[in-house]
């Protein structure tokens, strides 16, 4: 049989018709608890999942109740691990669901965690604001930083045996840093004496078409499906993929946070997988247009691009590495300030002001004010999210719609 690509399989993958009627699409197993057979079957099924025993060849794992398993989740987190080639993975009712609890499982107090900066909001404020209440060390690390950098500053936080994992996101929202993953997984390596040191990527904004973070050592790989891979800006979700051996403490962990997905949510990322492609790769062709229409105009100061990094820098040694696209995200820096920025978005036309990414409908937002107003004014300004930059996911409409549309509110 040909090996197929995930495309391909993206319609069939993990569901068999002859179980559900022959319905060529999985129902929506809206139920919240699965009967056994016999009270026998149930006790299996318990064992298998507490790992109480070892799984026989080929054994399934028994539906339960919802908060475990359930068969639309089951087939979802199948279909997932298609793109990036894992293991497994686990789903989550939101993006967030998914870093905490990894967050949650991996760190214990007096353990160090180092990431990247800057990184999402949300999760800025869960790393450097609740994870020290719990007694975890944190810290950060500059894009531009080497590897020898970093390591000394690790040697230098005195909890260099305590070290546990590195978080990284890259590119970096909404800036476009790159960090080099194979520098991450090198550095990591180094500090993994009794433990291995785990490096957990967020690659929402690339993935999963455009990045592999496992194939640069990465252990674990997050997403915010509510982004590209739900697409549609109608459902909230998110994922972790990697080994069987780390996934199963992850979905451990989820058991008793109870913060897994639902059946509905879980049908809605399957039918948004099926277009996956087709949506990301339109994304992007829109992105590079729009990018080349509008980098000259005068009231644009710059345009953080993945498209437009300069040959011979170290940013370009690692793009052409670890990125399959440019992708389909624009940090436009606009002459001017705050009410510049906020003319520039009132007077969009098409696209929408919503914070959120990667749906199909283009959608701008004003980070420094928005979804970056939570960062640390101090933070904001050392990492470039400055009152001038606007955000803008590019989505499936027409590139000269979008064209016009910016054109038009630049000139207002
Ligand atoms: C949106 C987002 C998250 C959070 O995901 P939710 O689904 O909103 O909980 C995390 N990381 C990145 C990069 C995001 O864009």
């Amino acid at each position: 049989m040909r090996k197929m690509s995930p495309e391909s399989l993206m319609m069939s993958y993990g569901f068999k018709p002859s179980l559900s009627e022959g319905a060529i699409k999985p129902p929506i197993f809206q139920t919240s608890t699965f009967v056994f057979e016999k009270a026998e079957e149930g006790k299996a099924f318990f064992e298998q999942a507490y790992g109480l025993r070892e799984k026989e060849d080929g054994e399934e794992p028994g539906l339960i109740y919802s908060r475990l398993n359930n068969p639309d989740l089951e087939i979802l987190e199948n279909r997932l691990c298609l793109w990036d080639q894992a293991e497994e993975a686990a789903v989550f009712e939101s993006g967030m669901g998914a870093i905490t609890t990894v967050l949650l499982q991996f760190l214990k107090p007096g353990d160090l965690i180092v990431h990247s900066n800057p990184i999402y909001g949300g999760t800025d404020h869960f790393v450097k604001h609740m994870l020290p209440t719990f007694g975890i060390n944190v810290l950060g690390f500059d894009p531009h930083q080497t590897r020898e950098e970093i390591h000394q500053m690790i040697k230098d936080s005195g909890y260099a045996d305590r070290l546990k994992m590195i978080y990284v996101e890259t590119p970096a929202n909404p800036t476009n840093d790159l960090i080099d993953l194979e520098m991450c997984s090198a550095i990591a390596k180094e500090f993994s004496i009794d433990e291995k040191v785990l490096v957990a990527v967020d690659n929402t904004y690339m993935g999963p078409l455009w990045q592999h973070p496992l194939k640069h050592g990465a252990d674990l790989v997050l997403y915010s499906a509510t982004k590209y891979i739900g697409g549609h800006s109608d459902v909230i979700a998110g994922a972790c993929l990697g080994s069987k051996e780390l996934i199963a403490q992850v979905k451990g962990m989820r058991t008793f946070l109870g913060n897994m997905a639902g059946p509905w949510t879980g049908w809605l990322l399957l039918r948004s997988l099926e277009t996956l492609k087709v949506r990301m790769e339109q994304q992007a062709r829109n992105a590079k247009s729009v990018y080349d229409s509008i980098v000259n105009h005068p009231k644009v100061k710059t345009i953080h691009y993945l498209g437009a990094i300069e040959a011979g820098t170290r940013e370009k040694e690692i793009f052409d590495k670890q990125y399959k696209s440019a992708g389909a995200m624009l940090s436009i820096i606009l002459e001017g300030g705050e009410e510049e920025a906020f003319k520039f978005l009132n007077n969009l036309k098409l696209i929408k002001l919503a914070v959120s990414l990667g749906s199909t409908e283009s959608l701008a937002q004003h980070p420094a004010s928005m979804t970056h107003a939570g960062v640390d004014p101090h933070d904001r300004s050392k990492y470039g999210i400055t009152d001038n930059l606007v955000r803008l996911s590019v989505g499936v409409e027409d590139a000269q719609d979008l064209i016009w549309d910016i054109e038009q509110a630049l000139e207002s």
